[in-house]
């Protein structure tokens, strides 16, 4: 693994020339980590051609020497401020930064720290382009934060009975995702029962479940650094015709879209494959989002399953595919997979069962 971070340091270090960077810094946790494993909260690289530094703190001096392979620099001060003297030592003319990922302050302290003659050049998801594409040892990692949110669902469903609160499911979940070896849910778990279903990003609340109510869970983990993402439904009883109807909509609409993975369709055809199923049930203006987007180290990486995208999906590519119907008084039902796309197709890693699961 030790190789594939200087791998990526190299490419992005071969890559300044073409866009006419001295050199890159890179600030975003979610890119120093994929740079570097570093899993620290601060710290930055600046890639120079065939070369790369590494700055953090002195409170993670001992855990930088242990992730980080190329040259470090524990500052006492700013980091920024390191930045600066290096960029006047090394006579940096154009230094590229994120732009989405370095504040007002962090802009205005880096411009005060280098040289007058050295320019800021913003560069917008550079790294993330990168990230999209992952290798073997990333879609294992994938693969394994997959098979532990599975697991913690499965273990948390079996308790949901009426008069269990929201809150008590989505505790229980986290709980049994860190128990099963995950760092930490990949996002705020959702758990949404009856009504509330229908607020895609609903906060699990103290209402508590009623018999008959339809019941959205929405939960991811990060393990190893690598996000998961699922969406199941619960049923505290048989559920109704409409229940039944909708939900097979949103199955069949899930299913088109994961056919619809392939490498060299883009991203917005996939998108559409989902739209198309339910606009033959007269619900696709109930379908609020886009149908999925990437994940890796992020549980929201490129690219957007959405309507406008036109990425091409290419093999390595992780993504969740997530259509979802949301109607005010009913609720709402969302299904989602993470898959992978793969030389001829895709695999789906998520092998929880999308029957809707009646308790
Ligand atoms: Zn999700
Ligand atoms: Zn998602």
């Amino acid at each position: 693994m030790n190789n594939e971070f200087a791998q990526r340091r190299d490419l992005i270090g071969s890559g300044l020339a073409t866009r006419e960077l001295d050199a890159m810094l890179v600030t975003s946790a979610a890119n120093v980590r994929y740079l570097t494993a570093f899993t620290g909260s601060n710290g930055a690289v600046l890639v120079l051609p065939g070369e790369a530094l590494f700055f953090t703190d002195p409170r993670y001096a001992l855990q930088s020497r242990r992730e980080v392979s190329c040259r470090t620099q524990v500052c006492k001060g700013p980091i920024l401020a390191a930045v600066g003297a290096i960029a006047a030592r090394r006579r940096i003319r154009r230094l590229g930064f994120e732009r989405a990922h370095l504040s007002y302050d962090a802009h205005h302290a880096l411009s005060s720290a280098v040289p007058a003659r050295t320019s800021l050049e913003p560069v917008a998801a550079w790294l993330e382009a990168h990230r999209m594409l992952k290798s073997e040892t990333e879609i294992e990692l994938i693969r394994r934060s997959v098979a532990t949110n599975s697991e913690a669902f499965e273990q948390a469903a079996r308790r949901v009975r009426p008069g269990m609160r929201e809150s008590d499911l989505a505790a229980e979940i986290d709980y049994r995702m860190r128990r099963l070896g995950a760092e930490k849910p990949s996002f705020e778990t959702i758990v949404a029962a009856g009504r509330r279903s229908a607020l895609p990003h609903a906060h699990p609340t103290g209402a508590v479940f009623e018999s008959g109510q339809l019941v959205l869970v929405d939960m991811g983990a990060f393990q190893d650094g690598y996000a998961s993402d699922m969406t199941r439904m619960l049923s505290l009883g048989a559920p109704g015709a409409r229940v039944r109807r909708v939900y097979r909509a949103v199955l069949e609409a899930q299913l088109a879209a994961i056919d619809a993975v392939r490498p060299g369709v883009t991203a917005a055809h996939v998108d559409r494959a989902a739209r198309q199923v339910l606009k033959g049930y007269g619900l696709d203006r109930a379908f609020v989002h886009s149908t999925g987007h990437g994940l890796g180290l992020e549980i929201h990486e490129l690219p957007r399953i959405g309507k406008k995208d036109k990425t091409r999906l290419a093999a390595g590519m992780a993504i969740t595919i997530e259509p979802g119907v949301y109607l005010e008084g009913f609720g709402g039902i969302r299904i989602e997979d993470t898959v992978v796309v793969t030389r001829n197709g895709c695999e789906v890693l998520t092998a929880t069962s999308k029957d809707l699961r009646v308790v």
